[in-house]
């Protein structure tokens, strides 16, 4: 057989992300794309600041020698360098760049730190509901994704978290602003969690790691703050990429930076740079290093999805869908009318209009929107909306 029974048995059971694209392109096909509503994917619909192209136009015309030449496999020490001020600023920790690895997007990064730190069996802890390739990553490397429970207003259980924590936990991966909920989980509640993995590491005898997926930081609304989980806890790995924030996902670009409090940093470095080899990467693309190292902290206007989420949350709300209002990221996560979130997404096909059940994220019942889509569409899309809410008794 080509392909092996594990692939296979994963290739049936597919993201649900992948499947309403599917379901997309069929129904463009049928109807045109113009009738067809699509939140289903959380491609950026902005386009990069003016000044990344400035930049990139820049690093093409230099006449740097090798320019496209190996490098280091944890990448340039000047892009590492201006990434580590920007960490220290947001983290509120002195970083340096050889805490620094350059990366293939948060992806890239995220298998980078999990194949450095997981032992064979090794369990690591999300809340739900969660970005669900984080299962197929752990199990990349011989891991296994545990899930904890939220609170109502998905906010971070912690003696949920605590619950799911025993004697081969490596790592809690948590990932604010959520994927796919928006929420920001504020300093109390990570101050708790902080806490709270202090005590369970110290009673069963081993570090465990807190692993921040940070694709969305900059992407914050009301001027809510995205607290630096470095600066509350020690053993902290924060993974970031600029898919989101510079709206780059096709030039697979971001980065791991480690606290140098953690235990080991060093070694761990270290087995992260391997491992970035070792995976296949080799090291994170050169033109694309050399062009994010000149706009360290600049990101798209912030603004436009704020508008496009506030036209979405009052407009669903008004016809009595119960929703918590994202504070960043470009997601929100509704209850599903009728609780039955298969049957509701269904519903909303009918009328054209493609969202992402809540099983897709571990958490049904509920449902997907990406609102990182032309304002136009969102409007399109409302009369949908309220068919299919009517249509499952709201
Ligand atoms: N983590 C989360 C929560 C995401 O939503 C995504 C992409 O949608 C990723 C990681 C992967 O990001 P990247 O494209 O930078 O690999």
């Amino acid at each position: 057989m080509a392909v092996s029974s594990k692939i296979l048995g994963m290739m049936e059971t597919s993201s649900w992300i992948r499947r309403m694209f599917e379901a997309g392109n069929a129904l463009r096909a049928q109807y045109g794309a113009d009738r067809v509503c699509d939140f289903s994917l959380g491609n950026p619909d902005v386009e990069p600041p003016a000044e990344f192209q400035k930049a990139l136009r820049e690093v093409v015309e230099s006449s740097i020698p090798l320019k496209h030449g190996y490098m280091p496999n944890a990448g340039y020490p000047e892009t590492r360098a201006r990434v580590a001020e920007l960490v220290s600023r947001e983290q509120g920790v002195a970083v340096d760049g050889t805490h620094v690895v350059m990366s293939c997007g948060a992806n890239g990064g995220l298998n980078s730190a999990l194949k450095a730190i997981l032992n064979h069996g090794d369990e690591v802890v999300a809340p739900t509901p969660c970005f669900m390739e984080y299962a197929s990553y752990v199990d990349n490397h011989g891991g296994k994704l545990v899930l904890a429970p939220s609170t109502k207003d998905f906010d971070l259980d912690v003696a949920g978290l605590e619950s799911r924590i025993g004697p081969r936990t490596a790592a809690v991966l948590v990932n604010s602003p959520n994927n796919p909920t928006g929420r920001i989980y504020p300093r109390q509640t990570l101050l708790e969690l902080a806490d709270m993995l202090t005590r369970a590491g110290r009673k069963n005898g081993r570090v465990i790691y807190l692993l921040a997926d940070e694709p969305y930081r900059k992407l914050a609304y009301d001027g809510t703050e995205v607290p630096g989980i470095m600066s509350l806890y020690p053993h902290s790995i924060v993974v970031t990429s600029h898919s989101k924030d510079l709206s780059l996902p096709g030039e697979r670009i971001g980065h791991v930076a480690v606290s140098p409090e953690a235990e080991d940093a060093k070694r761990l470095v270290d087995g992260i740079i391997l491992c970035t080899r070792i995976l296949g990467y080799v090291n994170a693309p050169a033109l694309m290093q050399r062009t994010v190292a000149k706009i360290q902290g600049l990101s798209v206007d912030v603004e436009i999805y704020r508008r496009k989420r506030d036209l979405f949350c009052s407009a669903l709300r008004s016809m009595g869908y119960q929703l918590f209002t994202p504070q960043g990221a470009f997601y929100v996560f509704p209850q599903a009318p009728g609780g039955d979130d298969l049957a509701f997404v269904q519903a909303l096909q009918e009328e054209l209009v493609l969202v992402v059940p809540g099983r897709g994220f571990s958490f049904p019942g509920y449902f997907r929107i990406a609102y990182c889509v032309d304002t136009a569409f969102i409007e399109k899309s409302l009369a949908g909306f309220e068919k299919a809410a009517r249509k499952l008794g709201v």
